[in-house]
């Protein structure tokens, strides 16, 4: 099985992503890759160092 066909749309836009937390322009994502969280893939802010997002491993 494979989801082919399934087309996402993106729109792409020309802005800086800003932290929820410290609303600072986030231009890079520190990912976190010791412990508990070398298991998935988790991404925070280089700013504050908060959790902006996680991914599944591999
Ligand atoms: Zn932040």
């Amino acid at each position: 099985m494979s989801n082919q066909g399934k087309k996402l749309e993106i729109e792409k836009a020309d802005v800086s992503p800003v932290c929820p937390h410290c609303e600072r322009k986030v231009e890079k994502l520190i990912e976190i890759s010791r412990g508990f969280f070398a298991v998935n893939r988790v991404f925070c802010c280089p700013h504050c160092h908060k959790i902006l997002g996680m991914a599944a491993g591999q």
